[in-house]
C-alpha cells in the first residue's frame, strides 16, 4: 500500500482547506474550502482545481465555514460524482452558506461587469456557481452521527469527533486497513476551545500515526473568556457615553449566537445600559433557526440551562433581526447607541460593507473585531488600522475606534494546541503535518511541538508527502 498526503489549499495559508489522502488508486479528499483574499487571486485559485474531481473516491467535510465548504458545488459541477460525508448539522448550515455565496457571488458579478464596462477592464468574473449547483451539491451529503463508523473506499473508513469550534464542527479519523498494513490519520479540522458557550469542548482524538493539524494561531494566545466580558462591556458603555454606534463583523454562524449571548448576559447583570442590538443578516437568523434544530451538539452547560426548563437559549430579549434590505437600510437612519452585528466575518462582502461605510468615518463609533482576519481583507486593513480603508471601491478614511476582542475566537490559541496535543495518546505518532496557518504562526507552533518530542512538518501546497505505516 501506497500513502501521500498533499494539500491544495490552506497550505502556508489559512483559507481554501482541501486536503488529500491518495491511498493507491484512491483519493479521499478532507474539506473543499475556497480560497479567501485578494479578488484575482481568490478568483484564479477558485476557478480550477490542481486535480481532476472526477478521480475523487470520497469527500469527508469537517465543518460549515466557507473556506472549508465553499468550492463543494463548484467540485460536483467539475464532475465529482461521489458522497460528502458531514454530521448532521454541518450538512444543514453548509447548505446556508453554499446559496449565501451563489447569491453574494452573482451580486458582485453584476456589480464588476458595471465597473467593467466603465473601466474597459479585460478581466471577466463569472460566479463559481449558482443556486441550482448548490442544490445539486447538496444532493451528494450522506450525513453521519459523531463516532459513527462510515465506508470511505474498499479498506478506508472514517469516523467524526466534536471540534468544538462551531456547531456540528468535527476532526477526522480516517482509518486505513490495506494489504495487512493499518494507517490512521487524524485531521483536527478547524480546532475550537474549551469553555466556548454552546458547544461542547474538542473531543481527543484516538491514536493516530499522523496527525494533521491546524495553525491559525499558533503564535497567539488569547485572553481569557472571563476578561472579555469585561473588555466588551467597557467597549459598549465608552462607546455609549460618546453617543456612538458599536459595529460588529461577525460570521452569521456561531460568532453572532455567541456575541448575542454574552451582549444579552452583560445587559441582565445590568452592567451596560439597554440599548437596541440588531443583527442583521438574513443568514444569522437562518443559522438561529439551525441551532434551534441541533441540540445534539449542545453542551452539558447550555442543556442544564436552557433545555431542563424548557427554554429557548437562543430567545434573546431586546434583539432585533433584519431580514429586509429596507429593515437593513432603516438602520443608516439611527443617531442613538446601538450594537449592529452583521457579516461577513472578514469584511469582504454582505451588509457589513454599508454600515462601515457609514459608520467609519466618526471618531464615537467602535468597530470592534471579534475574529480572525485573513490577509489582504478588508477586515485586515481595519484590524491595522490603515489611514483610509476601500469600500464598494472608494476611500473611507478610518477615524472610529478599532477596538479587537480575540477571545471569540473559535479556534485554539497555541496553548490549547499544544495542550490537545500534550494531552492526546501519541504512542504511534509518527508526524505532525501542520496546515491552515500564516508562516509565523506556524514556525512558532513548529517550534513548540519540536520541543515537546514530536516530528513536524509545515505543508506545502502541492507537495506529496509519503505516509509510512
Ligand atoms: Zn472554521
Amino acid at each position: 500500500m501506497n500513502c501521500t498526503l498533499l494539500s491544495a489549499g490552506a497550505a502556508q495559508e489559512v483559507t481554501g482547506s482541501k486536503h488529500l489522502l491518495e491511498i493507491d488508486r484512491t483519493t479521499v479528499m478532507v474539506d473543499c474550502g475556497a480560497f479567501q483574499g485578494k479578488r484575482d487571486e481568490s478568483y484564479r485559485k477558485n476557478s480550477s482545481f490542481p486535480f481532476d474531481p472526477k478521480l475523487l473516491d470520497a469527500v469527508v467535510l469537517t465543518h460549515a465555514h466557507y473556506d472549508h465548504c465553499g468550492l463543494l458545488p463548484r467540485l460536483v459541477s467539475q464532475g465529482y460524482r461521489n458522497s460528502i460525508y458531514s454530521t448532521h448539522a454541518t450538512r444543514d448550515l453548509a447548505n446556508l452558506v453554499l446559496l449565501d455565496s451563489a447569491h453574494l457571488q452573482s451580486r458582485d458579478c453584476d456589480y464588476l461587469h458595471k465597473q467593467k464596462r466603465h473601466n474597459n477592464s479585460l478581466v471577466t468574473y463569472e460566479p463559481l456557481y449558482d443556486e441550482k449547483e448548490v442544490r445539486t451539491c447538496l444532493d451528494h451529503f450522506m450525513t453521519v452521527a459523531y463516532h459513527r463508523p462510515f465506508f470511505l473506499a474498499k479498506g478506508v473508513n472514517a469516523m467524526l469527533f466534536d471540534a468544538g469550534h462551531i456547531l456540528g464542527s468535527s476532526m477526522a479519523l480516517v482509518d486505513i486497513n490495506r494489504d495487512g498494513r493499518h494507517l490512521q490519520i487524524g485531521f483536527s479540522g478547524d480546532m475550537g476551545r474549551n469553555d466556548l458557550p454552546i458547544i461542547r469542548d474538542p473531543e481527543m482524538l484516538p491514536p493516530v500515526d499522523y496527525l494533521v493539524l491546524e495553525s491559525t494561531y499558533g503564535n497567539r494566545l488569547h485572553a481569557p473568556l472571563d476578561t472579555t466580558m469585561d473588555t466588551l462591556a467597557d467597549i459598549i458603555n465608552r462607546t455609549v457615553e460618546q453617543g456612538g454606534k458599536i459595529i460588529i463583523p461577525a460570521f452569521a454562524i456561531e460568532r453572532t449566537q455567541e456575541l448575542v449571548f454574552c451582549i444579552h448576559l452583560l445587559h441582565d447583570q445590568g452592567r451596560i445600559p439597554s440599548l437596541p442590538i440588531y443583527v442583521d443578516s438574513p443568514m444569522a437568523v437562518n443559522a438561529t433557526t439551525i441551532f434551534k434544530l441541533h441540540e445534539e451538539c449542545y453542551d452539558d452547560e447550555t442543556r442544564e440551562a436552557f433545555l431542563e426548563h424548557h427554554e429557548n437559549p437562543f430567545g434573546f430579549n431586546d434583539l432585533h433581526y433584519c431580514v429586509s434590505k429596507q429593515q437593513s437600510q432603516a438602520l443608516n437612519m439611527i443617531t442613538d447607541p446601538a450594537i449592529i452585528i452583521a457579516s461577513s466575518g472578514m469584511c469582504e462582502a454582505g451588509r457589513i460593507l454599508h454600515h462601515l461605510m457609514h459608520c467609519i468615518g466618526d471618531e464615537r463609533n467602535t468597530i470592534l473585531i471579534v475574529g480572525y482576519m485573513a490577509e489582504h481583507t478588508l477586515g485586515r486593513k481595519i484590524l491595522e488600522k490603515w489611514e483610509t480603508v476601500p469600500i464598494f471601491g472608494r476611500h473611507f478614511p478610518l477615524k472610529a475606534e478599532v477596538a479587537v476582542l480575540n477571545s471569540f475566537s473559535g479556534h485554539a490559541d497555541y496553548n490549547e494546541i499544544t495542550d490537545y496535543v500534550r494531552r492526546l495518546d501519541t504512542t504511534n505518532l509518527k508526524k505532525i503535518f501542520l496546515v491552515h496557518g500564516e508562516q509565523k504562526a506556524q514556525e512558532n507552533l513548529r517550534g513548540l511541538l519540536t520541543g515537546m518530542g514530536h516530528v513536524v512538518e509545515i505543508v506545502e501546497a502541492g507537495v506529496r508527502y509519503e505516509l509510512a505505516s
